[in-house]
């Protein structure tokens, strides 16, 4: 009996944290994963864990704001995967400042991360959906796009992927393409670890005062974003679009 390919799936910014986690997930879930991250390298320990595991992976480097990486990337995915038909903007920075600290560089660095990369990555992969009758977009979003202090760009950027996402859903619905973002809150990686040491916060009692204001009383781990995103990948998802998901333990933490 042949089996049919498993459809493929992208995670940019997939080398630790949210992004990798997702990528185990989606490759537990069946797909096969292109693993991206600024450096190729780096993305030996998210494939190696899926290979480990019986998946199919694929690491790319590449930084998602720049046309002619995005590109090549997305071309070679296609060439060595499969043609990709379901994309996780996930790829993020952070440059914190009150607004009037905050550089032009910092305001820049985080457009480019945020906004232009998921556009740039959604319009070289959305041709295969298009083709394949058959999609799926997952932003990242924050519940930073609601306002938080020092993050005037990266709060800017969280909403601009709002907007973005309800837009693709409109456009590519037809085609059978759903898109919809995800807003976490407070999740455990290096990135919530590089704020806490901005902070001169010890990492412990840094988690034990956020969790402390969380519904569900604990600090939220990748698999909670990974698991979101399968629903939202899933097949008995179509008829979902255009959505923003808080998972923030509680309705805005
Ligand atoms: P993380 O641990 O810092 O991982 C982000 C990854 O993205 C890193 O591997 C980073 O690579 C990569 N990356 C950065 N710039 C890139 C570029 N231009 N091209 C390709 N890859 C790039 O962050 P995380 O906490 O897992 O966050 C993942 C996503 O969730 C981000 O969009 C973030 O804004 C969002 N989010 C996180 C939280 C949270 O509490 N952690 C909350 C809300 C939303 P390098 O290591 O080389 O920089």
């Amino acid at each position: 009996m042949t089996q049919t390919p498993a459809r493929v799936a992208i995670v940019t910014g997939a080398a630790r944290g949210i992004g990798a986690a997702t990528a185990l997930r989606l490759a537990a879930d069946g797909f096969a994963v292109a693993v991206i991250d600024l450096d190729e390298a780096a993305t030996a320990a998210t494939v190696g864990a899926i290979e480990a595991a019986g998946g199919r992976a694929l690491g790319v480097g590449a930084d998602v704001g720049d046309p002619e990486q995005v590109q090549a990337a997305v071309d070679r995915i296609a060439a060595e995967l499969g043609p990709p038909v379901v994309l996780v903007n996930n790829a993020g920075v952070t440059r914190d400042n009150l607004l009037f600290k905050m550089t032009d560089a910092d305001w820049d660095l985080v457009m480019h991360v945020h906004l232009r990369g998921s556009f740039l990555m959604t319009r070289a992969c959305q041709r295969y959906m298009v083709d394949a009758k058959w999609g799926r977009v997952v932003n990242l979003s924050s519940t930073s796009a609601l306002g938080n202090r020092g993050q005037a760009n990266y709060a800017t950027a969280k909403a601009g992927l709002q907007g973005f996402t309800k837009t693709l859903a409109l456009e590519l619905g037809k085609f059978g393409v759903t898109a919809n973002a995800i807003a976490p809150g407070f999740i455990q990686t290096e990135m919530t670890k590089a704020t806490a040491e901005r902070l001169g916060r010890d990492w412990d009692e840094y988690v034990a005062e956020r969790a402390a204001a969380i519904p569900v009383a604990r600090g939220g781990v990748p698999e909670d974003i990974a698991h979101t995103v399968s629903f939202f990948v899933s097949e008995g998802a179509g008829f979902v679009s255009g959505q923003v998901v808080y998972v923030a333990g509680g309705p805005r933490t």
